[in-house]
């Protein structure tokens, strides 16, 4: 280890300061930035159990066999336990992942592998201590990483969410090592303050880990802040379907492809007698309509297709490879669900219809707004036709 720290001291010195510090960012990340707060306190509490888990092994020959071996263990399982447990809380959907369940499971790797290391001596060959230790604190991370996994892949493509829970998986074989390692011969007590060439791996292990535990778990709490950047920027805060200015761009980029043969389609949708609701029932009752014409409407088209809301009680559904055939059959059965859905208002029931206008690019359209225009006409026809129907222009 030519230049490296190969002092126990100074390397024990380093970890505690970098979870220490880390402890502290996260801290004020939750206290003062309200950044991810429940994620926050859960690192912060971890970083603290890293640093009292070293503590307490620092004081092996000095302090009672309970603090500095029992009591090092579970403090090691308790910093991936508590990693388990907060990891539910990164997501923006609490229904994601249940973080009850999250919790329940942690104490129920936890509080076993204590009880047996309470029960096994801490003298002679301690194979099992490291099986017990290594192998609840390998099964957490594991499930940390499902729920990681689970949580990214609602948002982002697979890749991506596969790139970000990967550090986990690292951290899991990490964990693997003296696993296997136990597996194959005996492991023996060790002092961590002795300067063998083992105890110093072992504190470079120990630094190491502490840093990839705070650099994944901040790259998914960032992660988590972009998505929540993305959706207030891109979405409706009523409907959570596209806003406008998504929905835009979706159908500008779209508009570039037709130039290379692809075909797309606008559906336009107008609430009819929109009014008349919000003036029955109040404007309340109106959101309430709007959730449920998205509800309704939108199960109808495919995972490729754009829906946004334009403002107000109108939307409209961008259809990439789809001609104007394919865009009313669409826009029909929008309307035939629609019109067969039952809205109630505190048990009052009002019918929901719309007004559909279709159009197809054509190869002569210089930008996008030409074939929003002409749904648009569409729709006004519709309306003119006596409401509930689909039209073209
Ligand atoms: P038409 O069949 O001709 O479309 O009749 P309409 O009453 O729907 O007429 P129009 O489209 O001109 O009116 C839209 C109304 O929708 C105006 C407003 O009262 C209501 N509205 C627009 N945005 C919202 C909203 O976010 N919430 C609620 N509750 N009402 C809205
Ligand atoms: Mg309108
Ligand atoms: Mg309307």
């Amino acid at each position: 280890m030519n230049g490296l720290p190969s002092d126990p001291f100074t390397l024990l010195a380093a970890t505690m300061l970098v979870s220490g510090f880390a402890s502290m960012a996260w801290l004020l990340l939750a206290g003062v930035a309200r950044v991810a707060p429940r994620v926050s306190i859960g690192m912060a509490l971890a970083n603290g159990l890293l640093a009292a888990t070293l503590v307490t092994q620092s004081l092996r020959g000095q302090a009672p066999v309970w603090l500095a071996f029992w009591g090092s263990d579970v403090l090691a399982i308790a910093t991936l336990a508590t990693l388990r447990a907060v990891m539910p809380a990164l997501s923006e959907h609490p229904s994601t992942v249940d973080a009850g369940l999250a919790w329940r499971s942690a104490l129920l790797l936890l509080l076993p592998a204590a009880a047996a290391l309470a029960w096994l001596p801490y003298e002679g060959d301690m194979r099992w201590h490291t099986r017990i230790v290594f192998g609840s604190a390998l099964l957490l991370t594991l499930l940390a990483a499902k729920d990681a996994w689970r949580q990214l892949r609602t948002r982002l493509t697979r890749r991506l969410a596969a790139r970000l829970s990967a550090p986990l998986l690292v951290i899991a074989l990490f964990l693997l090592l003296p696993l296997l390692n136990s597996l194959r011969r005996p492991t023996v007590a060790f002092d961590l303050l002795a300067s063998s060439e083992f105890q110093i791996g072992w504190l470079w292990s120990m630094l190491a880990l502490g840093l990839l535990i705070n650099a994944t778990m901040a790259s998914l709490v960032l992660t988590r802040m972009i998505l929540q950047i993305q959706r207030l920027t891109r979405r409706d805060p009523l409907t959570d379907v596209l806003n406008r200015r998504a929905l835009s761009e979706a159908i500008d980029a779209e508009h570039a492809r037709l130039q290379r043969g692809k075909p797309y389609a606008l559906v336009m949708i107008d609430m009819d007698h929109f009014k008349q609701l919000n003036d029955s029932l109040g404007h309340a009752a109106g959101d309430a309509a709007l959730l449920r014409a998205v509800q309704v409407l939108s199960p109808c088209v495919r995972d490729v297709d754009h829906f946004g809301r334009l403002g107000g009680e109108e939307f409209c559904v961008l259809l990439p490879l789809t001609d104007l055939a394919g865009a009313a059959l669409v826009a029909e059965r929008m309307r035939y669900n629609l019109e067969a859905s039952c809205f109630e208002w505190q048990g009052k029931s009002w019918p929901l219809t719309a007004s559909f206008g279709v159009a197809e690019a054509l190869p002569e359209d210089v930008s996008a707004d030409a074939v929003l225009l002409r749904a648009d006409k569409g729709m006004y026809r519709a309306k003119a036709q006596g409401r509930n129907v689909v039209q073209e222009a």
